[in-house]
């Protein structure tokens, strides 16, 4: 089977992409590899910071690498936290942390609080990158509710749901979401075109 390394420290996207490439491809962890590296994301989009994850990866061990990088962006924060939201409420922060400044920065506000998640998904093998984009449109609620997925997962209600992403199945997340979106087009086109 074709493997794949995953350039990603996050535990629930791993577990997301691992779901959308099923039985086709083996999908190979950094922790797998023993690798604790944290890639800087200090570039100025999604697509440049993933790039990055994938390049640097490749480097270390000349392997085909998949990589993504994504972000929430709220309309009445100006479409912030953005690139910064996995440390917006700090360079240690955890999820929680994250969900409850959004909830306190949006207490000014009138609901609906529109949202959205965006996926940016990156394939490189050091010949060449296939890059994929995937939107999620949804509203963030003022309370933290359900316990599945990760980040913002808890405060975010899909459009057409009366859940958060937090109270759904994987599976059912993968369906709609901005990863799942990016990473299904990714994977076809990795198919198509043979490598
Ligand atoms: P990065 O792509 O590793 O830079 O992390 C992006 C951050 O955006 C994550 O740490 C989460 O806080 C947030 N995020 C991205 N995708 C999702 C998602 O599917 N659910 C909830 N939060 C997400």
């Amino acid at each position: 089977m074709k493997e794949l390394i995953f350039a990603t420290g996050n535990a629930g996207k791993l577990k997301e992409v691992r779901e959308i490439f099923g039985e086709s491809y083996k999908i190979i962890s950094l922790k797998e590899l023993n690798n604790s590296y944290d890639v800087i994301e200090d570039r100025l989009t999604f697509e440049e910071n993933a790039l990055k994850k994938a390049r640097e990866i490749y480097e270390l061990y000349g392997k085909p690498v998949i990589a993504d990088d994504s972000g929430l962006e709220v309309e009445q924060l100006d479409g912030r936290p953005g690139l910064y939201s996995a440390r917006y409420a700090g360079e240690n922060c955890n999820f929680e942390d994250n969900n409850r400044k959004i909830i306190s920065e949006l207490k000014d506000f009138d609901s609906p609080h529109n949202a959205r998640f965006l996926c940016t998904a990156v394939y490189y093998s050091g010949e060449g990158a296939i890059i994929t984009t995937g939107a999620l449109n949804g509203t963030i609620i003022e309370e933290i509710t359900g316990v599945e997925g990760f980040g913002y997962d808890p405060v975010f209600i899909a459009e057409g749901y009366n859940k958060t992403l937090a109270e759904i199945s994987r599976e059912e997340k993968n369906s709609i979401s901005h990863r799942g979106k990016a990473f299904r087009k990714l994977k076809d086109l990795i198919i198509k075109s043979g490598l």
